[in-house]
């Protein structure tokens, strides 16, 4: 089942969250897969408001999901919760500066990542049984996903009440507070949202708006203002326990719940926010300062842990709540320089990556690493260098402290040895990102391999040759999880035109050797027609002219035209120099038939293919030749 279905439907974007037996918490794929299509739709004449649903009626989202956070973060593995958050965060800036109307339907609980998601759009829509909280405080964390921002502009110091006690909203009191605007009665939903979908105007919500009744939190606000009024934590947990108020009786209990140095950064961030300079950019910036610090030196492991792990809910946070130090909270809330948060683009801005294998392919896509400002390092066997790249001694040294390590090596044995050594050396959480050609079995091994040691993997090898590596033009098909796609996808953008994402760790792999045995066979093809063309006296460039523009044209033809002298510039104008080598095509065509054996499959063109550049590499001197050196070999023989 899809965890959230995005279809376009009439005149608006549709988006509707899909795990209604977890309450619609939202998973980091999820967010992906909602930013991207916030990103096709923008320009899209077609999309005129996007509309944001849940399946279920207990939830329409509550919250991110947790539990994979905990799983990395108890491995040593920070760095995937803080892209995680990163990543989620620009959807919450995206959905709330989006330029066209964002509608959502904020049935049950709306929490944490679902507030993100829903309460960020330009109409937001509660009903019966709503409930709004910002619950972070409970696991160790503070109201993020731009949740600052809301309870800093809350009326008075309800955004303090809020956020440390995890207040539970009703509609009105979300309405009140600023995290929703409309009421509108939860039978008229569906009709709303295929008028919406059927080309009407957001601003029929207002023929359906119901008064939603009193606002507890209305009823309650001088007093919440008059027990949260202070500077720090500190001073408003005072005032509450001086007071025999029922009120204040009633919040202690809620607040004894809650980390207490999440709650005292919670009022910092408020008391930094409110003035003149507030935006969403400056909240995000400074929640993401807490959040990415919060497994390493917070209490959120703790938090989840007896929450959702151990389920026992007697956290032991690391102060008690009256003694949270000021400088605890200010080293959490201190600004993270290089590593800040990034909304423009994604957080890759200070990556290091490693390269091992600086060959023929290798080092021009180093090079376009570090010309786009990324810190790259780089190793090869043979000494070779690349423009732009450090040079390490060896390939251990070189992925120490890499965020990402690319490799680009000639085969899967290699890679698998290369892997060997520097697996166990990587920081946990980095990318191992394979861009050579290899077998499945190889990309799937060093896959699981990557995995044991909490380490991400992409198999992403590429076309397009040493002219797309040195222009920054490749095609990448890529097998591994969506979320280490998109870790990879800012380094794709540099080096390629195209990422085709292709499925599960080894799917890249399958897809390059499939598209190589077409290639091999066609180049084939295409060189046996000029040869035949020469002994029929047909002029080479006449015959490339036809063919070109006619049925038997193909990227062997078109791109790379195995004749001298004929078609755009090629390994063929530099005496075969590769290029693309003769032996590395009958490695590919190797793998194919290896591949072909393993499932089963028929591929006999493929088979044939290989058998010709076997041939050619070992029994006549192919090997250092472009694979498109089959033109000379064909041409000087006969049929027999
Ligand atoms: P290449 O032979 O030029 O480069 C491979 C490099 O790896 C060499 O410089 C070699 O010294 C280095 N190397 C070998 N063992 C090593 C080790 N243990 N540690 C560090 N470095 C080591 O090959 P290439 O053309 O750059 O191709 C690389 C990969 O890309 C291959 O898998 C190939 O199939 C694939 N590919 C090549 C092309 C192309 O047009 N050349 C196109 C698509 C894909």
């Amino acid at each position: 089942m899809t965890d959230v279905l995005i279809r376009k439907a009439g005149t608006s974007g549709r988006i509707t969250l899909n795990r209604p037996d977890a309450l619609n918490a939202a998973t980091y794929e999820m967010c992906l897969k909602i930013e991207a299509a916030f990103d096709r739709w923008q320009d899209d004449p077609e999309v005129s408001c996007i509309v944001i649903d849940a399946e279920g009626t207990r939830a329409f989202c509550a919250g991110g999901d947790i539990a994979q956070l905990y799983e990395t973060g108890r491995a040593g593995n920070f760095a995937y919760g803080q892209r995680f958050w990163a990543d989620e965060y620009r959807l919450n800036a995206k959905i709330f500066n989006y330029p066209k109307p964002v509608v959502s339907f904020l049935q049950g609980f709306t929490m944490g990542g679902g507030v993100g998601i829903g309460c960020h759009g330009s109409h937001r829509v509660v009903g019966e049984s709503s409930q709004i909280a910002m619950p972070e405080c409970g696991i160790g964390l503070i109201p993020d996903v731009g949740g600052s921002l809301m309870l800093a502009l809350a009326p008075g110091r309800l955004g303090e009440y809020l956020g440390t006690t995890c207040y539970r909203m009703d509609a009105a009191d979300a309405i009140y507070a600023g995290f929703a605007d409309t009421f509108i009665p939860e039978a008229h939903w569906p009709e709303i949202i295929e008028t919406l979908e059927t080309g009407g105007s957001p601003d029929i919500l207002t023929d359906y708006a119901k008064a939603p009744g009193d606002a507890a939190l209305q009823g309650q606000q001088d007093v919440i203002n008059s027990f949260f009024g202070g500077d720090r934590l500190a001073d408003i947990l005072t005032l509450l326990r001086q007071s025999d108020d029922p009120f204040a009786i009633a919040t202690l209990k809620a607040m004894a719940r809650n980390a207490p140095l999440s709650m005292a950064a919670t009022v910092e961030v408020l008391h930094r926010l409110r003035g003149p300079s507030i935006s969403i950019a400056k909240a995000l910036d400074l929640e993401y300062r807490f959040t990415s610090r919060a497994m390493e030196h917070g209490d959120l492991l703790e938090g989840i842990r007896a929450a959702i792990i151990d389920k026992d809910r007697t956290p032991s946070w690391q102060f008690a709540d009256q003694n949270v130090p000021v400088i605890a909270v200010s080293k959490m809330l201190m600004p993270l320089k290089e590593n800040a948060l990034h909304l423009e683009g994604k957080q890759m801005a200070q990556t290091t990556v490693a390269v091992i294998g600086l060959g023929n392919m290798g080092a021009p896509m180093a090079s376009n690493l570090a010309q786009a400002g990324m810190n790259v390092v780089g190793y090869d066997a043979a000494g070779t260098t690349a423009q732009g790249v450090r040079s390490a001694h060896s390939a251990v040294e070189a992925v120490r402290g890499a965020d990402v390590v690319l490799t680009m090596l000639p085969n899967g044995a290699i890679l698998r040895a290369v892997a060997d050594d520097i697996i166990p050396e990587m920081k946990t959480g980095a990318l191992f990102l394979d861009c050579s050609t290899v077998d499945v079995e190889s990309a799937r091994h060093v896959a699981a391999q990557a995995a044991e040691h909490g380490l991400g993997f992409v198999d992403a090898p590429v076309s397009g040759g040493i002219g797309g590596a040195a222009a920054g033009t490749l095609t990448f098909m890529a097998g591994g999880t969506v979320v280490d796609f998109e870790t990879a996808s800012p380094l794709f953008e540099i080096m390629g035109q195209k990422a085709v994402h292709c499925g599960d760790p080894g799917a890249g792999q399958a897809a390059k050797i499939c598209n190589n045995m077409i290639l091999g066979a066609t180049m084939i093809a295409t060189c046996e027609a000029f040869a035949l063309a020469d002994k029929l006296g047909l002029d080479r460039q006449k015959m490339f002219d036809v063919v070109s523009t006619s049925s038997g044209y193909s990227w062997s033809m078109n791109a790379y035209c195995p004749a001298p002298g004929v078609g755009p510039q090629s390994p063929a104008d530099n005496d075969y120099t590769p290029g693309f080598a003769a032996e590395l095509m009958l490695k590919d065509l190797g793998l194919s038939q290896q591949a072909a054996e393993a499932v089963d499959a028929d591929t006999p063109m493929g088979e044939l293919a290989l058998e010709l550049y076997r041939q050619f590499v070992e029994e006549e001197n192919g090997t250092g030749k472009d694979f498109s050196a089959m033109l000379p070999r064909l041409a000087a023989r006969g049929r027999s």
